[in-house]
């Protein structure tokens, strides 16, 4: 009998942000509430160690980060990026929530696996944090999974509006991970040009464009990342699943809606079927109208279990 399991951490809700951001608090409590009553095994997404970060990011950047973070109010990264008394606390728990994924997924406790959790990750490179993000979550998930449990080949999907130029740069040098994105460009962070390909043709960058709804989103997903993903064959799914391509989103411009994103995890679950027995861990990331959000959340979570059971 196996399971969808959801993890996430309270201790999430205490990296604050100045007034305004998108990146609130609320947009967790949203998540919660939209998976209230669904049939999930619900853990505790655990704090990452020295070592589990130390994976992807130097002892240099953790220190500093760790000396930057205040006692109490704020500390600026940049313009967007901001330290509170509880911010790597709570980073540490979106790291720690997807090892925790990836290890119950690979021991079969169960069959795929959503980490709700903020701040996101996929925006921060090696020695830079930056885009509302700190720590590489779903990157340093990807070389758990190398080291921990010795697989040859794992895929990160990459469906955030935005591109994850953080987790390229931690993987698009490793052999073995595959990294796919589909985004909107011109937009932040600025890269993801297809022209960015990895040191061993590990990366694929996907651009839409701003107004592209779902006919332009599906036919790149069906002309480029899928059959990318189902060449690469890999024996873990990994997906950082942002919903800021819907529609209602105030940060970027696409037209997704829910049904956009059940298609594309159904699409995405049956590769790792094919590739995977069925290992799925999926990693939220952006959207920031927190009523898209809990929607698309949801819409995505039904078709994990759905496909878990
Ligand atoms: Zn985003």
């Amino acid at each position: 009998m196996m399971t969808t399991a959801l993890l996430s951490h309270a201790d999430c809700l205490d990296h604050e942000v100045p007034r305004d951001h998108p990146e609130r608090p609320g947009r967790l409590r949203a998540v919660l509430r939209a998976l209230e009553g669904r049939d999930l095994l619900r853990l505790d997404a655990p704090q990452a160690d020295d070592a589990a970060i130390l994976r992807v990011h130097p002892q240099a950047y953790l220190d500093a980060l760790t000396t930057a973070a205040p006692g109490e109010g704020f500390a600026a990264i940049d313009g967007d990026t901001w330290l509170s008394p509880g911010t790597l606390n709570a980073a540490r728990r979106g790291v720690g929530g997807a090892i925790r994924a990836v290890d119950l997924v690979m021991d079969g406790t169960a069959q795929n696996a959503f980490v709700a959790t903020r701040p996101p990750g996929h925006h921060a490179e090696r020695s830079t944090a930056m885009g509302f993000c700190y720590f590489g979550s779903v990157a340093a998930a990807a070389r758990h999974a190398q080291d921990h449990h010795g697989l040859a080949r794992v895929a990160i999907v990459d469906f955030d509006v935005h591109h994850g130029n953080g987790t390229q740069d931690l993987v698009q040098d490793v052999p073995g991970i595959a990294f796919l994105s589909v985004h909107q460009m011109p937009l932040f962070p600025g890269t993801g040009d297809p022209s960015e390909r990895g040191a061993f043709g590990n990366v694929v960058n996907v651009p839409l464009q701003a107004g592209d709804g779902s006919a332009a989103f599906r036919a790149v997903m069906e002309r480029a990342i899928l059959p990318a993903l189902d060449a690469f064959a890999p024996e873990l799914l990994l997906i950082s699943a942002g919903f800021d391509a819907h529609r209602d989103d105030p940060l970027a411009s696409l037209d997704l809606d829910e049904d956009d994103f059940a298609w594309v995890t159904e699409k995405l679950c049956d590769l790792a079927d094919a590739h995977a027995q069925g290992r799925v861990v999926s990693c939220l990331e952006g959207g920031y109208s927190l009523r898209a959000l809990a929607n698309s959340v949801a819409a995505h979570v039904d078709v994990l279990i759905a496909r878990g059971k």
